[in-house]
């Protein structure tokens, strides 16, 4: 499949590896927004949220677990974060493959008048 994420899962893109079950991986973002700019992805090709069925509850559930995990393994959870997951064309997305971004280790700027 013509999927760079699906690739990264599969090993045949490199990326830095933070977390990894058999359902999620998660990596750092190769353009980083933030000190800490992680992507969190489900092995399942998901292309977008509006693609999420009621059969991926426990794995969308898995992913907001692992997010929390991460940031407290990257010492970021008391400071704070920011999950972000962009949708289609006005939400800005460029991989199809459903993804949340993790941003932290700094106070971040833009949305809701932060
Ligand atoms: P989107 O705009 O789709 O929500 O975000 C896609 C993200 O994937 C971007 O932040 C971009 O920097 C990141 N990205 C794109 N290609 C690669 C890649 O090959 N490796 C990694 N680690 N990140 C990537
Ligand atoms: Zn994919």
């Amino acid at each position: 499949m013509d999927c760079i994420f699906c690739k990264i899962i599969e090993g045949s893109i490199p990326s830095a590896k933070v977390f990894e079950n058999d359902r999620i991986v998660a990596f750092r973002d190769i353009q980083p927004a933030a000190p800490v700019h992680i992507l969190i992805i489900p092995k399942k090709h998901i292309p977008t949220m509006n693609d999420v069925t009621a059969e991926d509850d426990a794995l969308m559930a898995e992913l907001f677990a692992a997010a929390r995990q991460i940031a407290r393994e990257l010492g970021i959870a008391e400071s704070g974060y920011r999950l972000i997951n962009n949708v289609n064309a006005d939400g800005g997305q460029v991989v199809y493959h459903l993804h949340i971004h993790l941003l932290g280790g700094a106070k971040l700027h833009g949305l809701n008048g932060a």
